[in-house]
């Protein structure tokens, strides 16, 4: 998989250097490229914002550098024979980013993320990228960052460590919380009592039907007690 990553602070995304991300790079699993989106502008100052028609606080992301930003990419990938690639967008006015999104975007070829600073990007620009691009405006969460590199970070990385041989154990991606729709069960590791704190006995038994009986039920107590909105509702039929 390749991915690109445009931004005007290059070295927010070093983290992507470093564990098992970093290895899959090395590994040439993944294919990551870090763009400056200053080097698409034209003028002395390399400006990227300005003022918001309408008025209001803040700054907008003029289209122009990311267009050329992304005409530049949208090139190599064609070059190197990839398929249309999917434009990510990190807003907090997108669609919720969820596993399920994870495991959508994890078989795309080509991924490209627009990290927005400021008051964000001018909207004419999803319009006009959709002539090059698949574009998903995605949200993590229900707040508001300073920018699109945490975003983007956590987009990878959960993206990333869906694509075969990221992992080494793909058994781990199975009974992860979100995969089937619930929380993990929780899980513990020796010593077996610690500090007075016991592993329940039934991990211990040895018994595989009791154990992924306890698991299932964890599971469902957790998710009822943390995240009721995740199970279905019952009054629906
Ligand atoms: N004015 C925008 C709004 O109210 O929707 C918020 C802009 S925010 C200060 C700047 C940038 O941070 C956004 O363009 C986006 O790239 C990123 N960002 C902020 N919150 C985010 C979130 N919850 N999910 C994804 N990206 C986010």
């Amino acid at each position: 998989m390749r991915i690109d990553v445009v931004t005007i602070f290059p070295e927010y995304l070093s983290a992507l250097d470093v564990s098992l991300i970093g290895k899959a790079r090395r590994d040439g699993l993944l294919e990551i490229h870090v763009h400056d989106l200053r080097d698409h502008t034209v003028d002395r100052h390399r400006t990227v914002d300005d003022t918001p028609y309408g008025g209001g606080a803040g700054m907008v992301m003029k289209p122009e550098p990311w267009a050329l930003a992304l005409e530049s990419i949208a090139e190599a990938g064609r070059s190197a024979g990839l398929g249309r690639p999917v434009l990510l967008v990190p807003t907090p006015s997108g669609e919720l980013f969820r596993q399920s999104v994870a495991q959508e975007l994890s078989a795309a070829d080509h991924l490209v993320v627009a990290c927005g600073r400021y008051e964000g990007i001018d909207e004419r620009l999803f319009h006009w990228a959709r002539e090059l691009f698949e574009v998903r405006l995605v949200s993590l969460g229900d707040y508001v960052l300073n920018g699109g590199e945490v975003a983007a970070l956590a987009m990878i990385e959960a993206i990333g460590r869906l694509v075969p041989g990221v992992v080494g154990n793909p058994e781990s991606l199975v009974e992860e919380s979100h995969s089937d729709g619930l929380l993990e069960y929780p899980v513990y590791t020796k010593p077996s009592s610690w500090r007075g704190h016991e592993v329940p006995d039934v991990l211990l038994s040895g018994d595989h039907g009791r154990v992924a009986a306890w698991r299932r039920e964890q599971q469902l107590e957790r998710t009822r007690r943390r995240r009721p909105d995740l199970l279905p509702d019952p009054a629906a039929d």
